[in-house]
This record gives C-alpha cells, structure tokens and sequence, in this order.
C-alpha cells in the first residue's frame, strides 16, 4: 500500500499517539507535516529524521491549535493537505463543579475547535482534487464516559458528531471523515493522569494502572502508537474508500462491555 503523492497533516504531532501516526503515513510514503504549539530545535529535527528514515519530505509547523485563526493557517502553510489527522489533545480531570472554566475552555478548543478549523481550512483542496482523508483521534470516551473528565468527554463526543457531519457533506466526493476511538494507549497524556488518578482515588501507581485505567480495557493491555497509526493507514486506503463517518475502535475491547 502506497501513499506516496499524497501530504499528510497530523496536529499535535510531536508527541506519543500523533508522533507514532505521522510515522506510519511516513512509511506508507506519504510526505508529513508534524505540528505542535512548540517551535524547538527538536520539533524540526524530528521531522528531519522522519524524513530521511522513509524517505518523504517530511517538516515541522508550529501552530497553536487553541487558536482557530492558527488552526487555518497551518493548512496554509502546508501548501497541500491530502490527509488530515486531527489528534492534539490535552487533558485534565476533576468533579465537573470544581472544573477549572479555562481548562473547560482550553480542552474544548484544543480537542474539538481545532479540528473544526483544520477541516473547514483542508476541505476545498480535498474537494478540488476529489480525494481526501480526514481522520480524527477521538477516544474511548467519544463513545462512553468515565467521572471527572466532562470537558474531555464532552470534546470526544462532539469529535465524533463532528466526524459524521463532515462525512454526510463529502460523501461520494472521493473524501472520507472518520474517528478512531482508542482506549488506553501509554503515550505522555496518559502519563500525566497518573498522579491526578492516584490522587482522586487514593492508590498507588501500579493499582491505579491496573484498577482504574486498565480496567475498562478487558486485554487489559494498553494499545501502541503504532497500532493507531496502522488504523489512520487503512483508514486512507483504496480498501477504506466506503468507510465514512463511523467510528474504529481501538481499545482492547472496551466498548464491547
Ligand atoms: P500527548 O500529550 O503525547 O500528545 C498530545 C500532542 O498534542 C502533543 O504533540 C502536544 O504537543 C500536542 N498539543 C497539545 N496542545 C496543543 C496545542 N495547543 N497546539 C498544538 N498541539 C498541541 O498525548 P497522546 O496520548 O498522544 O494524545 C494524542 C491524542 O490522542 C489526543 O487527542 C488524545 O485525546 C487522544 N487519545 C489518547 C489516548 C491515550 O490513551 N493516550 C486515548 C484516547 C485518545
């Protein structure tokens, strides 16, 4: 399988789950334009190496993917966008009267805005050359909750009507809008509730990886960056050209209790 002729965008990507996407669209022979809110020497140097390990163009874009008008400009500067991959993400987790309205604000905009903003900035390219991927990172929680994480689940679900919406306007038009759902997948954002899960439920680390976190995924096996990024390349396949506006998931089992 070959997507090489084909850019890829991947928000969010110089980092666990974007990271690992960008790098399987890579080896599929896509040329990639990692992205973050960041503008280090290393952001640019991971696209560097990206390029040269699989041979594509390969850069790095910073863009603040808060920022709406930012989230627009990062197509722009792209110059093309074939494949879309929506997948910045923050989190943050507390009993909904005590959320924080900023972090309410700040998770909405990042994990749902923003991907707004890219699809309606990539869309008339997609349109003019008729064939686009559009494939959004959503979660577990775009399809089932858990306490403490409204704003998060809240951006999930809505990243997954988002998705439907958009695959009913491009349907038969050569382009397809998806969600992958994950469950837990071991990346610096799952890394970063450990503390705020042991905390709220008073465990240990080991426990709360096991009884709380693992314990909605019945492998009970956290899922691999690659493993997403290998559904985001089936996804913009020739075999994936029918499947629009649904949901994959990839978690274990989690949604089958
Ligand atoms: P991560 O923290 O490793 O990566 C998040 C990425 O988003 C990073 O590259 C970060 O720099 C970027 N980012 C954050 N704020 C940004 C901003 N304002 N502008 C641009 N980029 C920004 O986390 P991850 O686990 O790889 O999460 C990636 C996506 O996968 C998120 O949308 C997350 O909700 C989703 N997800 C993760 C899991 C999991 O278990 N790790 C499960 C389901 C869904």
């Amino acid at each position: 399988m070959t997507l090489s002729g084909k850019t890829a965008i991947i928000t969010g990507s110089n980092s666990g789950i974007g990271l690992g996407v960008a790098r399987e669209l890579a080896r599929a022979g896509a040329a990639v334009v990692l992205n973050s809110f960041t503008d280090r020497p290393e952001d640019h140097a991971m696209a560097e190496s990206i390029g040269k390990e699989f041979g594509v163009k390969a850069r790095y874009i910073k863009a603040d993917m808060s920022n709406g008008e930012e989230c627009r400009a990062l197509v722009a500067n792209a110059g093309r966008c074939d494949i879309l991959v929506n997948n910045a993400g923050i989190q943050f987790v507390a009993p909904v009267e005590e959320f924080p309205v900023e972090k309410w604000n700040a998770i909405l905009a990042i994990n749902l805005s923003s991907a707004f903003h890219t699809s309606a900035a990539a869309l008339p390219g997609m349109r003019k050359s008729g064939w686009g991927r559009i494939v959004n990172i959503a979660s577990a929680h775009g399809l089932t909750a858990s306490p403490f994480k409204s704003a998060y689940i809240a951006a999930k679900h809505g990243v997954v009507g988002l998705s439907k919406t958009i695959a009913l306007e491009t349907a038969g038009k050569g382009i397809t809008c998806n969600a992958i759902c994950p469950g837990y997948v071991l990346t610096p954002l799952v890394e970063a509730q450990i503390p705020d899960q042991m905390k709220v439920h008073n465990m240990d680390r080991e426990t709360v990886i096991r009884e709380v976190m693992l314990d909605r995924q019945p492998s009970r096996q956290f899922a691999t960056v690659e493993e997403i990024g290998g559904t985001a390349v089936f996804l913009c396949s020739e075999a994936a050209a029918q499947i629009t506006g649904t949901t994959i998931s990839v978690d274990g089992g989690w949604t089958a209790l």
